[in-house]
């Protein structure tokens, strides 16, 4: 039995060390304050009794749960993130525990009047009877990821408590900075040395992901000309009504506005202009791989049409990858997933596999080398202050962590046949 007051010392000892990232620091960790966690972290794996505990000079944690068999098991991993988004402050988390939740609303915040309601957020519904962890509305929680560190940890202490249970061996991987797209950049999968790993950062119990976006990002510079507006006729080229042109001629209803599911995008995000220049930033998103090609292409068409039509380089387009779609890596290691599936249903519940519209460091890290799906961590709400955590997902994602460890660690022919 995984004992709930464990969990919620464990993960309120986690949140309430701020470790929110930063985009504009070159180092890393971008913040020095991602070292506070990270050495207690060191500390705790150690104290819980695995072996090989080490952090290299950009805080990056590895350790390692030997096997308990005497036949070979793949080296299978799990990965989480300590940092927190700097879309939301992370100082001072003042975790609030709600028993036996009665489907109401919650009040975070009775001074600001900060209510999480399911009026709003329906999912709290799926979560009647159960005990939320919660903000106290002025910062995030954090849930992501330190439920997936909470999990991580959980399942190691459990296994390592429980050596009947059997098992190959286990690397455990946590990461600095990856709410700012860093996470996979400094991991070093070859010390790692797992065949596969799973990132436990994902949402509501039972997401399994191993699908996301291939993503580039996008900037379209025009160039006008100034001249005096008393004496322009003719003269004149106004950036900005070339801007909205172009705006204008990428297919309107593809953003993110407008789609779902692997319907891919154009998102413009920012805007900067004068009569002079401007520069538009998009990114562009697809699951699709031609697809996604295509729509870089159709961002280049579009400026050599209207630079033809001005006879004059007035539009140029940079685009730079910047991740891929992480099944191309997994469909030729399908078990890693059917394995991840097959835990969860024999523990009842149902796997919920769906396309991420994003991306995960397992994605670049399946591009590393290491194949690597991502399974829930259970909190909802991620980036603000209405970012919630039922304790009993936090149990589950744990349980389903020692069930993939002792799957793997028997016959895997059923889970590799048609596969190449
Ligand atoms: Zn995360």
């Amino acid at each position: 039995m995984i004992e709930k007051k464990h969990i919620i010392d464990r993960f309120t000892s986690y949140v309430t060390i701020d470790t929110e990232s930063d985009p504009n620091s070159n180092t890393t960790p971008s913040t020095e304050k991602q070292w506070n966690l990270a050495n207690k972290l060191v500390e705790e794996l150690k104290q819980i009794g695995l072996e090989d505990v080490t952090i290299d000079e950009n805080a990056y944690i590895m350790a390692t749960l030997p096997s308990n068999v005497s036949y070979p098991v793949p080296v299978i991993g799990f990965i989480s993130h300590f940092d927190t988004s700097p879309d939301f402050t992370g100082a001072n988390v003042k975790p609030q525990i709600i028993e036996n939740y009665d489907g109401k609303d919650i009040v975070l915040n009775e001074e600001q009047n900060i209510i999480l309601s399911p009026d709003y957020f329906e999912d709290l519904l799926m979560y009647k009877g159960q005990t939320l962890i919660t903000t106290d509305g002025t910062t995030l929680l954090g849930a992501d990821d330190k439920a997936g560190i909470t999990e991580i940890v959980s399942a190691m202490e459990y296994l390592i408590n429980n050596p009947e249970i059997k098992h190959g061996k286990i690397r455990v991987g946590f990461t600095p900075d990856e709410e700012i797209g860093r996470g996979a950049h400094k991991f070093d999968v070859e010390k790692f040395g797992a065949e596969w790993a799973y990132t436990m950062d994902g949402s509501q119990v039972g997401e399994l992901e191993y699908e996301n976006f291939n993503a580039a990002g996008a900037v379209v510079t025009i160039k006008g000309k100034i001249v005096h507006p008393g004496y322009a006729k003719g003269k004149m080229i106004n950036s900005m009504y070339i801007a909205t042109d172009y705006i204008n001629s990428l297919p309107r209803l593809e953003t993110p506005e407008h789609t779902e599911g692997r319907e891919g995008f154009f998102h413009l995000h920012t805007i900067d202009g004068s009569v002079d220049e401007t520069k538009l930033q998009y990114i562009i998103r697809d699951h699709n791989k031609e697809h996604f090609e295509a729509r870089k292409e159709m961002m280049k068409e579009l400026a050599n049409d209207i630079n033809e039509q001005f006879q004059m380089e007035a539009v140029s387009v940079k685009i730079k990858d910047q991740y891929f779609n992480m099944r191309e890596k997994i469909e030729p290691v399908m078990h890693i997933v059917s394995i991840a599936k097959e835990a969860m249903e024999q523990l009842g519940f149902k796997p919920l596999i769906k396309p991420i519209r994003g991306g995960t460091d397992g994605s670049q890290l399946s591009f590393m080398g290491l194949p690597c799906p991502n399974i829930f961590a259970g909190g909802h709400n991620f980036h603000g202050r209405y970012e919630y955590v039922p304790v009993e997902s936090i149990i589950k994602a744990t349980e389903v962590i020692v069930k993939i460890a002792e799957l793997t660690a028997k016959d895997l022919t059923n889970y590799k046949s048609g596969e190449e």
